[in-house]
C-alpha cells in the first residue's frame, strides 16, 4: 500500500476531478463563450490513460473521481467508459458532471452499472433565458432528462452559476422547483476564472444574499449532520415541506480552503491543484514516455499535491492588484 497523499497545509488529497474533454455543446457566456479553440485530438488523454491514472489514483489514497469537461457526454464513447470504470473501481466513487442535454439515452445503463450521482449545470428555468445564456436552445431536452435520472433512481444535484442580473430574479423559482422535486439544488457563487466572462464583482450574486433573499420564500433549515460540509463545500438546507434542499456555494466570499481535498487532471493531462491557480503540472509527456510512465506521474502527482496552494490567498492577491485569478477558461478546467 502506497503512503496517501497529503499537503504541507495538512489536507488529505482524496477528490480527484478528471475532465475527459475541453469540447462543449453549449456555450455559456460565463463559462466559455463563443470562438473558441479545442485542443487538438491526440494531445487528449485515451480513455485507457484515464483507467491507468485512475488506478494509480486510488493507491495514492483518492476515492472519489468526478468526471467532467467541457461536457463529458459530447466525448464518443463516453458512457461505455463511466460503465467499464464502474465495473472496474468498484471501491472508489464515480459521479459526472454534465449540462445534461446528452445523458438521456444513457440514463438507464448508467444507473444499472451503479452511476447513482449525477450533478447537473443548470442556470435557469426560463426556456429563452437558456437560450441566452447557454447559446443553444436545449432547455425542454435538459428538464426531461432531470426526469429521466430522477425515475432511474439518481441522486441529483442541480447546480446553478448565481449571476445578478441574469438569474437572480428567479430565486423563486428555484425554490419552487426544490420544494416540489428530490433535488438538492445549489447556488454557486460566480468566480473569476477564465477572461472572456463578463466577470466583474458587481455580478456576483453573494451566498450571503441569496440566503436572505430565499428567506422570503421559504422556511429554510440548515442541515447540521455531522461531516456534511466536511468534504463537500455546500451549506445545505431543508425546505420546510419540500422534497428537495437548497444548497449554497461560496469560492467567492466564504472559501472552503481548509478542507479542499481535491486535484484536477485536464483532458490534455496537465494536474491543477487549485481552480484559482493557473499552475499546472504536465503529466502527459511522463504518461507517454516509453521509459518514465507511471511511475514518474506518480512523482509528478505527489510533488504538487504536497504544493497545493491555499486559494484564497491567491484571490486575496488578485484582489490587490486587479487582474484575474486564473486565465484558463473554466471549460477546459473543468470546473
Ligand atoms: N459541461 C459540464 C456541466 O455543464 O456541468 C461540466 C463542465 S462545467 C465547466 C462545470 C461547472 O463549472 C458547471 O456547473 C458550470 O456552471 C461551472 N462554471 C463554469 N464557469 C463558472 C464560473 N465562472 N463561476 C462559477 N461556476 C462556473
Amino acid at each position: 500500500m502506497h503512503e496517501h497523499l497529503e499537503d504541507k497545509h495538512g489536507r488529505e488529497v482524496s477528490y480527484m476531478r478528471i475532465s475527459v474533454t475541453d469540447r462543449c455543446n453549449l456555450r455559456c457566456t460565463y463559462c466559455a463563450g463563443e470562438g473558441l479553440e479545442f485542443i487538438p485530438h491526440p494531445d487528449i488523454l485515451r480513455y485507457e490513460e484515464i483507467m491507468e491514472l485512475m488506478a494509480m489514483a486510488r493507491n495514492l489514497g483518492v476515492r472519489k473521481i468526478r468526471f467532467t469537461g467541457g461536457e463529458p457526454f459530447v466525448r464518443k464513447g463516453f458512457a461505455d467508459f463511466m460503465i467499464n470504470a464502474a465495473r472496474r473501481f468498484t471501491d472508489m466513487d464515480l459521479c459526472v458532471t454534465t449540462n445534461a442535454t446528452l445523458i438521456g439515452p444513457d440514463v438507464k445503463r448508467l444507473a444499472e452499472a451503479g452511476i447513482r450521482r449525477v450533478n447537473i449545470s443548470l442556470d435557469t428555468l426560463n426556456p429563452e433565458k437558456f437560450v441566452t445564456i447557454t447559446g443553444r436552445d436545449h432547455f425542454a431536452a435538459v428538464r426531461e432528462n432531470i426526469d429521466r435520472c430522477l425515475d432511474a433512481g439518481m441522486a441529483l444535484k442541480v447546480n446553478a452559476v448565481a449571476m445578478k442580473g441574469v438569474n437572480d430574479d428567479e430565486l423563486g423559482d428555484f425554490i419552487e422547483f426544490a420544494r416540489t422535486h428530490p433535488v438538492d439544488f445549489r447556488f454557486i457563487e460566480f468566480m473569476p476564472v477564465g477572461t472572456e466572462t463578463g466577470w466583474e464583482d458587481g455580478r456576483v450574486w453573494t451566498a450571503a444574499e441569496i440566503l436572505s433573499e430565499a428567506r422570503a420564500f421559504a422556511e429554510l433549515v440548515p442541515v447540521t449532520k455531522s461531516g456534511e460540509r466536511r468534504h463537500g463545500p455546500a451549506r445545505m438546507f431543508d425546505i420546510e415541506g419540500g422534497r428537495g434542499r437548497i444548497g449554497l456555494i461560496s469560492p467567492y466570499t466564504d472559501h472552503f480552503c481548509s478542507t479542499c481535498n481535491r486535484l484536477r487532471i485536464t483532458s490534455d493531462g496537465n494536474l491543477r491543484t487549485c481552480l484559482f491557480s493557473d499552475r499546472v503540472y504536465r503529466l502527459r509527456p511522463a504518461l507517454r514516455h516509453p521509459a518514465l510512465g507511471m511511475a514518474q506521474v506518480e512523482k509528478i502527482i505527489r510533488l504538487a499535491g504536497k504544493n497545493k496552494p491555499i486559494g484564497n490567498e491567491l484571490l486575496r492577491r488578485m484582489r490587490a492588484s486587479d487582474h484575474g485569478v486564473c486565465k484558463t477558461r473554466m471549460a477546459s478546467i473543468g470546473g
